[in-house]
């Protein structure tokens, strides 16, 4: 029998998984990227012979029998060089001049924050429990057969700030429990609880990092389907998505090439998804116009150091720093208030040596921020940006310089993304870190599910329900199981 042709429309994790899954079960899978790396937000690039990451640095709940660890095994992904940050401090949280530290395991991370503080005992057991609580449901999650059921649940509806302010007194505990939160937008009246509890639950339990940089996920992916007698293809953009009565049949590259499929998947922003149907009888103008009204949430400002050799140790936790200033003020402001908070990753050393190469900085940035070179394309953005850029890295760099003495003098050179590198390198509108904006407020409209009113045509990606690795890697579940037998896929995996 004939397999069934699917064409994923980009290469990011979510189109590779969703290649991987159903390439393994039987599909012919087509994958076409637009750029020449495969991976969108996790690719890495090497400037010299050192690789840098672009977006993803550290995974959560890697553990043997955790819920990533089972699709990560499923799917080909376990014997990458993963290296599991420190039990005792996975993350270290700097409020002003104060530091406090996450260990690895919820019950740990309990324990250990209630001996650093002597107090708060009943808010931090209430908040441990929350962690367990929404990491049972994965699972059941995963299994309903309309993910839009979910958002009637207390855990969506509810904004995570409402629920830290009304669970926890001191501001200084909700602080510290926020600490590590760059992993998202803190946006105090529209996050859901679900969603920040969900990505710190996992990131607790315990965090990874890969050495060698993300590409090495896009790159065993893409083998794997083409293991599967998938294709791959790069540096070629899909420009449209051709129907007829109803149904779409097949996708225009730009190099106007025709690949005729039976089922499409789109790993593109939702927005941009629509644009590549141009018109379509059961996409009507008030979804299209729905969809494309949507936000995203802001972007991330990365500078990365090459260090000189021997200069920094590698430390296995994270660093998050974060002004005096409730970091749900902080997170995503705009340029009046200067760098307020950022995120410090060492990347594991290349070789043994007890020292770091590369240090990343993060930190939040508007499109506000950069709005003058928003017309500009890579490369071309003119004197003034670069100095906007280095500027910007050097207040980054002396933010962190009092817990990172002799830093600055360890520098060799000084790489930059900002949001629009973002854009134009992967693709992504506005540079937004995270994709749509979800609302608790609105969840039926900003808590996008795979599916779309055209039958063949499926979406996947951070945009739709939960961003990051683990988000995107359920919901590349959810797109696959609207063509495979859901159950028989979760028992696969091992659910
Ligand atoms: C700075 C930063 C740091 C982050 N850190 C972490 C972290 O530490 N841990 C974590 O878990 N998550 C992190 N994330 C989030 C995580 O990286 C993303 O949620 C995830 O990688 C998104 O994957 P995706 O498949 O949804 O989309 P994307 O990575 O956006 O991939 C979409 C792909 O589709 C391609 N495409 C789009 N349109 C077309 C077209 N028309 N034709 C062909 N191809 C097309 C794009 O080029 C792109 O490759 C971070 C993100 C950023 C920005």
């Amino acid at each position: 029998m004939d397999k069934k042709r699917v064409v994923i429309i980009g290469g990011g994790l979510g189109g590779l998984q969703c290649g991987c899954i159903l390439a393994k079960n039987g599909y012919n899978v087509t994958i076409v990227e637009q750029n020449k790396l495969l991976g969108g937000y996790i690719q890495s690039y090497k400037r010299g012979k050192h690789i840098l990451d672009t977006g993803f640095h550290y995974i959560g709940a890697l553990d043997e029998g955790k819920p990533l660890n089972k699709i990560f095994g499923y799917l080909g992904l376990l014997d990458l060089p993963w290296l599991r940050l420190d039990n005792d401090i996975a993350d270290e949280v700097i409020i002003g001049d104060k530091s406090y530290y996450y260990a690895s395991g919820i019950e740990k991370f309990g324990e250990s924050l209630k001996k650093q503080l002597g107090e708060f005992y009943e808010e931090i057991d209430e908040y441990c429990r929350l962690l367990n609580e929404v990491k049972q449901q994965i699972v059941p999650s995963l299994r309903r057969n309309d993910p839009s059921e979910l958002f009637s649940s207390e855990y969506y509806t509810t904004p995570a700030y409402q629920y830290l302010k009304n669970k926890i007194k001191d501001p200084l505990l909700i602080e510290i429990l926020s600490g590590a939160s760059l992993k998202m937008e803190l946006d105090p009246e529209k996050l859901p609880l679900y969603i920040f509890a969900q990505v710190n639950s996992a990131f607790i339990q315990s965090g990874w990092r890969i050495k060698g940089g993300g590409q090495q996920i896009a790159e065993r992916l893409s083998e794997n389907i083409k293991n599967n007698g998938g294709t791959v293809i790069t540096g070629c953009k899909v420009k449209e998505l051709l129907d007829k009565d109803g149904v779409v049949t097949a996708a225009r590259l730009e190099n106007g090439s025709i690949i005729d499929g039976d089922f499409f998947i789109s790993n593109a922003h939702p927005s941009n998804t629509l644009d590549l149907v141009k018109e379509n009888k059961l996409i009507r103008n008030l979804y299209r116009k729905r969809v494309k009204n949507l936000a995203n949430t802001g972007g991330m400002f990365t500078v990365s150091l090459l260090l000189k050799e021997g200069s920094i140790k590698y430390q296995n936790y994270n660093i998050y720093k974060h002004k005096e200033k409730s970091s749900w003020d902080n997170s995503f402001s705009d340029k009046k208030n200067g760098v307020s908070s950022v995120m410090v990753s060492f990347l594991p050393p290349e070789d043994d040596s007890e020292y770091t190469r590369i240090v990343d900085i993060l930190t939040p940035m508007q499109m506000s921020e950069i709005e003058e070179w928003k017309d500009t394309s890579l490369f071309k953005r003119g004197k003034d940006y670069e100095k906007f850029k280095l500027d910007k890295a050097y207040e980054c760099i002396d933010f962190i310089s009092d817990r990172l003495p002799g830093l600055k003098d360890s520098i060799e050179k000084i790489y930059t993304s900002t949001p629009l590198t973002y854009r134009d390198y992967c693709g992504i509108e506005d540079g937004s870190a995270y994709g749509i904006r979800k609302d608790c407020n609105n969840l039926m409209l900003t808590m996008l599910t795979p599916k779309t009113p055209i039958p063949n045509l499926f979406m996947t990606g951070q945009s739709l329900m939960i961003h990051g690795v683990l988000g995107v890697s359920m919901t590349a579940i959810m797109t696959c199981s609207e063509l495979l037998d859901k159950e028989n896929l979760l028992a696969d995996i091992g659910f």
